[in-house]
């Protein structure tokens, strides 16, 4: 592709405004009032809005390899034209603010019209390379879709959607990134427990960035209101500017691009599996067209490794979108959206396609992404049983993921002398993963480390290379539940060098970076049951 611009701009350079692009304004129906009062919109895609001011923006961080993407120049001062565009004090020439009408099936259920209630696209900008994204707003003030709610968002739920989608990123994990957050200088009453004591928190504002921010439920709302004219011109749309590879829309070319879309989701989930992601809100709202993982709430990282886990007290009973389900859950989704695209590709087999291969590109990238984290070459059918059984195992007693998959590089792979038994060298080297203190810890995975010692050697790799390879697929720093509310604690009481060491260590989670190791510790006792750090609501 061509470089269009090597030198970034100022955001409020008016030569950067040549830059924005509103496709998805000017192609797609709109609807005519321009009230934020919350209603039922029907029959368009989007309803024209403008961000609602805030007291005092200033801007708390900003990602500098994403600006240099976009071309747009890391802003001088934490105050001035910049904060109050991300804040939402300030509309540029050539913006077209808008918030986006879909639906969703929320906790299994047809949830009807939800939208963007608090968020608002500003602009598409086309970036130095020539690629398409939309800045947008989460927390901007209210809009036709918010409902009973106020459109903001409250710092703790910013700063974690910051270093969550920033550290996914770097992780290798498709999905939605973060420019810049915004201190807004307001307050935001959120009852975080739903206890009846709601409280006043700092109010805060990310600019999100991503090629777009269509969902399985922009399609769902429509077909489910039967408007299907606008279901059509919302896929041609999507497969013109955002899947052009496809080639033009037609009846052939929708059915290519279900299976595309859950080919995308599949690599996606895997993905998260293979980091210990857990989302913990898969409403068919917060799935992306484009296989980006987005919307992040009340998500978590893995600990212990535990299949059950979610991080949502909301879901705390059901535990729908709980760690182990979330392959499942993706499939779910994807009939969802099969059945809204249904009008569109009325040959079931179709669709049926699609769906199948979502099972068969999860289970491929799986079996590749899992060979590499216990660092095994040309896998075969008995493999399959050495990894099923260490998933088993390892929820035998609490062992932290993200260190059980990087020390395993460390376990020796040389003949074990079967007429000592010692399996002590075995365990030792990820004594570090146990959370359990006793002399026992990791006893119970002997027998299982026996098999994959021997089956290591079976591939006779050189031990650095070997080493290398696992390093890549197992991260040491992962944005673990308790470092990020450290760092919001800091951010609050106005210190940004927690979030900034945390954010520099993240831009590279499979270095040793040993001068941060505490970062790759696993979670301290304190934070175990802590509001922030082991669960969460979605008051956010
Ligand atoms: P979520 O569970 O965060 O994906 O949100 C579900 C729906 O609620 C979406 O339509 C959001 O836009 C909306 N929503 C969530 N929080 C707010 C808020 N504070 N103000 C307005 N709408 C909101
Ligand atoms: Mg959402």
């Amino acid at each position: 592709m061509n470089t269009k611009s090597l030198a970034a701009l100022d955001l409020c350079d008016e030569k950067l405004g040549a830059n924005f692009d509103n496709s998805f304004v000017r192609t797609l129906p709109a609807d005519p009032l321009r009230h934020d009062f919350p209603r039922q919109v029907r029959n368009v895609c989007f309803s024209h809005v403008q961000p609602t001011s805030v007291a005092s923006p200033r801007l708390l961080a900003w990602t500098d390899a994403l600006g240099d993407e976009l071309g747009i120049r890391r802003p001088e001062s934490a105050t001035g034209c910049a904060a109050d565009v991300f804040g939402g004090n300030k509309i540029l020439p050539g913006m077209q603010p808008y918030a986006a009408r879909y639906g969703g099936h929320q906790f299994g259920n047809w949830a009807g019209q939800l939208g963007d209630g608090r968020a608002m696209t500003l602009t598409e900008i086309i970036g130095a390379q020539n690629q398409r994204y939309d800045l947008q707003l989460k927390g901007a003030g209210r809009t036709p879709y918010s409902r009973t709610a106020d459109g903001r968002a409250v710092l703790r739920s910013s700063v974690r959607e910051f270093l969550c989608s920033e550290a996914m990123h770097h992780l290798g994990v498709p999905t939605t990134r973060a420019l810049s957050l915004v201190a807004t200088g307001d307050a935001v009453v959120r009852d975080m427990f739903y206890d009846g004591n709601a409280a006043a928190e700092p109010g805060a504002i990310v600019c999100r960035v991503a090629p777009s921010f269509i969902r399985f439920g922009n399609f769902e709302i429509l077909t489910w209101s039967d408007e299907l004219d606008e279901l059509k011109k919302l896929a041609d749309y999507t497969i013109t500017t955002h899947f052009p590879e496809l080639g033009a829309p037609s009846s052939e070319v929708y059915a290519k691009w279900f299976e595309e879309i859950c080919r995308r989701t599949a690599i996606m989930v895997a993905e998260w599996m293979r980091v210990g992601f857990v989302h913990g809100v898969m409403n068919t709202d917060n799935m992306s067209i484009l296989g980006l993982t987005i919307d992040y709430g009340p998500y978590g990282w893995l600990e212990g490794y535990d299949l059950g886990w979610t991080p949502n007290t909301t879901d705390a009973e059901g535990r729908r979108y709980c760690f182990g389900r979330q392959p499942e859950i993706a499939q779910w989704n994807l009939l969802r959206l099969a059945g809204a695209l249904s009008p569109l590709i009325p040959d079931r087999t179709d669709l049926e396609r699609g769906i199948r291969s979502f099972g068969n590109v999860y289970a491929e990238h799986t079996r590749m992404a899992m060979g590499d984290k216990l660092g095994l070459l040309n896998l075969d059918d008995n493999d399959e049983a050495l990894i099923e059984d260490l998933m088993t195992t390892l929820q035998e007693q609490e062992t932290d993921m993200t260190l059980f998959f990087r020390l395993l590089a460390n376990v020796p792979i040389v003949p074990i002398d079967e007429k000592t038994q010692d399996d002590s060298a075995l365990i030792a080297p990820l004594r570090r993963a146990f959370y359990v203190e006793s002399d026992d810890a990791g006893k119970h995975l002997s027998p299982w480390l026996h098999r994959y010692v021997v089956r290591a050697q079976r591939d006779a790799e050189n031990p650095v290379t070997r080493r290398e390879r696992m390093n890549r697929a197992n991260p040491k720093y992962v944005a673990r539940n308790y470092l990020a509310q450290l760092a919001i604690d800091a951010l609050v009481a106005g210190d940004s060098s927690v979030i900034n060491r945390l954010v520099s260590v993240l831009q590279k989670p499979y270095d040793d970076q040993p001068e941060h190791d505490e970062l790759a510790a696993r979670r301290p006792e304190w934070a175990r049951h802590k509001a922030g750090c082991s669960a969460l609501s979605c008051s956010s």
